[in-house]
């Protein structure tokens, strides 16, 4: 098992026992998100910006236009953080106070790269995979005007941490032995809709293998699904 080393910025000191060291448990938790939170210190107050981003092996990609205002300040090579977070729960304990969520949330500390020529675009390629898994087969090549106004970065997954909670509802020892109120768990599960083709689309175009693999990527999606 390949492991994550801690390091004194990325040791989880409250309730350390949920610190999650498995190099592939962080892979499967970045694998399975769809929006990193990527916070940059601007003119000395600290800014945090959702954005899309992929991953191949140990590398983060981030990917943004060339006018982004914090995609142009990363580029700089300033220290950034980018932080994943799933919520896979809500627990329901017998106090306000153990009540809690079941989670796996990623932060990774470092400095972004900007990338240029192969490495380019096969990072944009990882993002699109990552997002939308097949995609990038399906549509056409991306153009030199497209490329020349996208900023694409790499961030190495050198220094992370994983913090994981996925357990029932704790109690405390003066709960009591009264268990009239409902203690667990209300998992929470994504789910994608039907999809909505655009009005340019053909009526006779059949729904790609890509947005059944979209779907697929959201827990449960296809369920019920009749596309
Ligand atoms: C789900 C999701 C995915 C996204 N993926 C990408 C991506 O992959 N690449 C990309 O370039 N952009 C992405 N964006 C948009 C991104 O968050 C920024 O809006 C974008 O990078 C351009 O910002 P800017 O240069 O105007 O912002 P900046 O100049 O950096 O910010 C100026 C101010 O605008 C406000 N602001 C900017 N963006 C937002 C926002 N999203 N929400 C609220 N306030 C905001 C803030 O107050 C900020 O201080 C995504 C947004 C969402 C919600």
């Amino acid at each position: 098992m390949s492991t994550i080393p801690i390091t004194d910025r990325t040791r989880i000191r409250r309730l350390p026992e949920r610190q999650q060291t498995d190099r592939d448990q962080l892979y499967a938790a970045l694998d399975d998100g769809f929006v990193a939170h990527v916070a940059v210190v601007r003119d000395g107050y600290p800014v945090v910006l959702p954005v899309g981003y992929g991953r191949a092996g140990d590398d983060l990609y981030l990917h943004g236009s060339t006018g982004s205002g914090i995609f142009r300040e990363i580029a700089d090579g300033r220290p950034i953080a980018v932080c994943i977070t799933h919520l896979d729960g809500l627990v329901f304990a017998r106090s306000a106070f153990d009540s809690s969520m079941n989670y796996r949330s990623v932060m990774v500390l470092g400095h972004a790269t900007v990338l240029d020529g192969e490495e380019k675009e096969a990072a944009l390629e990882a993002i699109v995979e990552h997002l939308i898994p097949g995609r990038w087969a399906e549509v056409r090549p991306t153009s030199k005007r497209e490329l020349a106004a996208t900023l694409v970065l790499r961030m190495p997954l050198a220094e992370a941490s994983m913090k994981v909670r996925a357990k029932g509802a704790s109690e405390e020892e003066d709960d009591g032995e009264d268990r009239s109120v409902w203690a667990g768990v209300l998992p929470i599960l994504r789910v994608a809709g039907e999809p909505e083709a655009s009005d340019l689309t053909p009526a006779e175009v059949a729904v790609p293998a890509s947005v059944r693999q979209a779907a697929a990527k959201l827990e449960g999606a296809f369920a019920g699904s009749t596309f």
